[in-house]
């Protein structure tokens, strides 16, 4: 009761900050030199059903060279939200998805969107502090589907994972 409540929440809680650092944790999972990126999701009553991470598909090699070539990674790669979201299926519908490390592309986005996920939570997209990352610059048009879509979408920012933890003097 307590974790679907906190679904509708529109800041991060205690909850929020472990699915978050769970989903840092998944991001070391991939080969890819260049782009870590961990997805956890939730289904609307707040259970763990899935987790992903950026990599090719199950069956096709990791190969370094491969992943080194970005165009040809590119286009071979299955990212962290969609591997998420091909595992859970229809059970993703009015959950929420936690992703860390780079802002939500829009090619995800969509997929969030057609899969009903009512709240994502990731790192903002900021152009301006990040200037030349496409991956900042396309991260807009993710946030604005996501608004017109009725999706509620928490910003988080890794500092998170560390401020708490001093605070608490562990
Ligand atoms: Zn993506």
């Amino acid at each position: 009761m307590r974790l679907s409540m906190s679904m509708k929440k529109k800041t991060a809680d205690k909850w929020d900050r472990r699915y978050f650092l769970l989903a840092k944790r998944i991001s070391f999972w991939s080969k890819d030199p260049k782009a870590k990126v961990g997805a956890v999701l939730l289904d609307k009553k707040g259970w763990p059903i899935a987790l992903g991470y950026n990599g090719f598909p199950a069956g096709v090699e990791d190969n370094v060279e491969k992943l080194k070539d970005g165009k040809l990674k590119n286009e071979m790669i299955v990212h962290a939200e969609q591997n998420t979201l091909l595992c859970s299926g229809s059970r993703a519908r009015r959950g929420a998805l936690y992703v860390y490390g780079k802002p939500i592309c829009p090619r995800c986005a969509v997929l969030i969107i057609q899969a009903g996920v009512a709240r994502v939570l990731g790192i903002k997209p900021d152009p301006e502090r990040n200037p030349g990352s496409h991956t900042h610059r396309t991260g807009k048009i993710s946030l604005a589907m996501f608004e017109e879509a009725g999706v509620d979408f928490v910003p988080i920012d890794p500092k998170i994972l560390k401020s708490r933890k001093r605070k608490r003097g562990t």
